[in-house]
């Protein structure tokens, strides 16, 4: 066997410092993490949606796959992966610059995406949150790119709602649909937090549901809902990053990223922190790899009987509630762009002014 050169171990050290101080505090929830909200998420609002003989529910481009016990896109999982709405909010920005990369890289035999899709499910299926970091870039250089370079994954520092979206262009919102410009966007989008990088994609996903309740034949309305369902996957990875306490309170600059973030981002999420909505309700927020722990409540609790395990802690439910919502949005596009026919495309969305 032949030794490494000099330059191979260089090579690798430099790629394990670079792990040492980015991944995990780069990125919100791990990958099944993500997995299991956006799955849990989408299963409620199809079970809890409207008439099922309705255009909307027909036009679904997701099916239950008994196999996962998930619904899952029979567009995108020919490659023996099913492919559920949980999977692609975990790849997407973690593993994929933008919905339309990350489609392509899904209808890609033997893809980067693909094998490390495989690779997470052999630790799912272990509980763990996540596969191991050096096994991830090993599998996909771009993990530790995207790790550097986008900072969308978190809160800016210290401000509030409003100052998260003056860096939003509702420009971008149209560019995203076009393939040609979309990747220039979502760096851009990158470069920003995690708020914006919701709402301009999720703007995006209202604007394709609307397309597709205006559009005049099945097999268009198809393919803008399929759209609309991939773009607000992406989005709702950043949905759910908002929630992670360790991405609240982290001051990302590249100097702060090599002295202190990794420790901050790994005691918020572990220890939690007090956060409050806007309508009041204040809760104790955890972060990475604590996804729907209970944390000790019995030690709360007076009475035996007053113990329990619900399915979802109070705080996952809000997790799940809020992707939920996200997802009904495009239900609503939906219809009142078909029960509104007449207006004119785009005049409906709700992108913010
Ligand atoms: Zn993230």
């Amino acid at each position: 066997m032949r030794a490494p050169s000099t330059r191979a171990w260089v090579g690798r050290l430099s790629v394990l410092c670079l792990m040492l101080l980015v991944p995990r505090s780069a990125f919100a929830y791990f990958f099944n993490e993500h997995e299991i909200i956006g799955n849990a998420a989408m299963q409620r609002f199809v079970r809890g949606g409207g008439s099922p003989t309705s255009p909307f529910w027909q036009l679904l481009p997701l099916t239950y796959d008994t196999g996962t016990a998930a619904y899952a896109f029979p567009y995108l999982s020919r490659y023996r992966s099913s492919i559920g709405y949980g999977t692609i909010n975990a790849l997407s920005g973690d593993h994929s610059v933008s919905p339309l990369a990350l489609q392509e890289h899904l209808l890609t035999p033997n893809s980067r995406i693909l094998r490390v899709i495989a690779l997470q499910r052999q630790f799912a299926a272990s509980h763990f949150s996540s596969a191991p970091d050096g096994q991830l870039a090993k599998l996909d250089p771009e993990y530790l790119k995207l790790a550097i370079r986008n900072q969308s994954h978190f809160y800016l520092y210290g401000k509030g709602a409003n100052e998260h979206l003056t860096a939003f262009d509702p420009a971008d919102v149209d560019r995203l649909l076009n393939p040609a410009e979309a990747q220039e966007v979502m760096h851009r989008l990158h470069g920003t937090n995690a708020l914006n990088a919701y709402v301009t994609i999720h703007a995006a996903a209202i604007r394709l549901a609307e397309m597709a309740g205006r559009a005049s034949d099945e097999t268009a309305a198809k393919e803008w809902l399929y759209y609309a369902f991939l773009y607000n996957g992406f989005a709702d990875h950043f949905l759910q990053d908002a929630f992670s306490s360790g991405h609240l309170l982290v001051k990302r600059t590249m100097f702060s990223m090599l002295v202190n973030n990794k420790a901050l981002h790994d005691f918020y999420s572990r220890h939690g922190t007090r956060v409050v909505n806007a309508n009041g309700e204040i809760w104790t927020a955890f972060g990475d790899d604590t996804f729907n722990q209970p944390h000790d409540g019995y030690l709360s609790n007076r009475s035996l009987r007053a113990v329990s395990y619900p399915p979802l802690t109070a705080e996952a439910e809000r997790v799940v509630t809020a992707v939920t919502a996200s997802l009904a949005d495009l239900a609503d596009a939906f219809e009142r762009a078909r029960t509104n026919a007449e207006r004119p495309l785009g005049e409906t969305t709700n992108a913010p002014s």
